[in-house]
């Protein structure tokens, strides 16, 4: 049997019809860009997020960009986030010429660990930039009170975080403004790049607006530097279709994560999310991922494993044990993703620009111990339970 991290298939026999048809409409209007499409699905998001206003975008990364540049966020500005999450968090920070400045995670739920925020703040801070990895909600009532104490603006990642809920209100409608992804491994996925910014402020929308389209408050009048960042009129007919299906999938994701919690309880050595993330983040929890730990220190009955011992001395890592495990599921059908084996402050490219003696302990030791099972509201259970008879069969001996 083949378990991949991810599938469409099953999703494309189920709607590619109502897709195609979708897109085909737009195909033939001949209207590409903006117009009615494009308005109906801004319109609909943002309900779905509970705010006035939704700006459809060309990507996730464009998202932040944008949100950061609605604020003024820039040169001399200090941003606070994590280091553990997808590159483009931080680079987009970097990107506006601002300085992002990394807190821990708790390794428990792998979100910013809030009570080092405070500690982190200097009169150059200007945001927190939280990230609701996973699908997991970062406590936003933590965030949001140090934010006002501190007169902070706050911008949300929730690219992988649509449909995620923080104590009963949708994640990217609690801050200042929120970012979507709709990459389509995302909960809520184009068949290509896409993004959204929400808010409730009538003026950071219309900024955000602005800057997506050349600055250009009206037609060739330029009032600022922007981008090019439109979402298509083909990508937004395609999210209309799979926007109402939403709240199932991530139904689906939650059952297929409360099953692989039943099902993997008690491994030694297996560490899982809903060990420590209590039920109130959990009912919130979209899990677009759904990652483990490996611990290699409780796996002692592997030492005599000889693939283990072939290139390693007795001081075996986490993410020896962590690979090792990887490359058994693999060989046995069963395909995971690290997510993400270096964090952002140790990448080639930040350890140029002065992030040498940036030490953040549990970022650094959790990248050697994730480990991301296939979740997908598609993912069947006979397929779940090959998952977990692969990973019972290789950690229990
Ligand atoms: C996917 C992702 C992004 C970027 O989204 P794109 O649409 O790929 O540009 C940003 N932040 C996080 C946490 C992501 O997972």
């Amino acid at each position: 049997m083949q378990v991949p991290p991810f599938s469409l298939d099953q999703q494309l026999s189920d709607i590619g019809h109502q897709l195609e048809t979708a897109a085909s409409k737009v195909l033939r209007s001949g209207h590409y860009i903006g117009g009615k499409e494009v308005d109906d699905f801004e319109k609909s998001f943002a309900a779905s997020v509970c705010v006035p206003y939704a700006i459809g975008c060309n990507s996730g990364t464009d998202a932040l960009i944008l949100a950061l540049r609605a604020l003024d966020i820039g040169p001399g500005d200090e941003v606070l986030t994590p280091s553990f999450s997808f590159f483009a968090t931080a680079e987009a920070i970097s990107n506006v010429g601002a300085k992002p400045v990394f807190i821990d995670i708790d390794p428990k739920n792998f979100l910013i660990n809030t009570g080092l925020i405070e500690k982190a703040i200097t009169s150059a801070t200007k945001a927190i930039l939280p990230v609701h990895l996973f699908g997991c909600p970062v406590d936003m009532d933590v965030i949001v009170s140090i934010a006002k104490k501190n007169r902070l603006k706050i911008i949300e990642d929730c690219a992988q975080a649509a449909g995620s809920y923080w104590r009963g209100k949708p994640v990217g409608g609690i801050g200042d403004i929120g970012c979507f992804s709709f990459f389509p491994t995302k909960n809520l996925g184009a068949a290509g790049d896409g993004g959204a910014v929400t808010t409730h402020d009538p003026e950071i929308a219309q900024r955000v607006r602005e800057i997506a389209v050349h600055g250009m408050p009206r037609r060739y009048f330029h009032t600022n530097l922007g981008y090019n960042s439109r979402l298509d009129a083909l990508q937004a007919a395609i999210l209309s279709v799979k926007l109402p299906m939403l709240s199932d999938w991530v139904k689906k994701r939650q059952a297929i994560a409360l099953r692989y919690q039943k099902l993997l309880k008690g491994i030694p050595g297996l560490e899982m999310p809903g060990d420590s993330i209590n039920d109130q983040d959990l009912c919130g929890h979209s899990w677009n991922q759904f990652v483990v730990k490996i611990k290699g220190n409780n796996l002692s009955k592997k030492l005599d494993r000889e693939e283990i011992f072939d290139h390693q001395e007795n001081n075996l890592s986490d993410s020896t044990y962590r690979d090792w495990l990887k490359e058994e599921l693999s060989k046995n059908g069963v395909n995971t993703i690290i997510y993400y084996p270096i964090p952002i402050h140790l990448q080639p490219i930040y350890q140029e620009i002065g992030y040498k003696d940036c030490k953040l302990p549990f970022t650094e030791k959790v990248s050697h111990q994730v480990l991301s099972l296939p979740i997908f509201p598609e993912l069947t259970l006979d397929k779940q339970d090959y998952v977990v008879n692969q990973i019972r069969n290789l950690l229990l001996v």
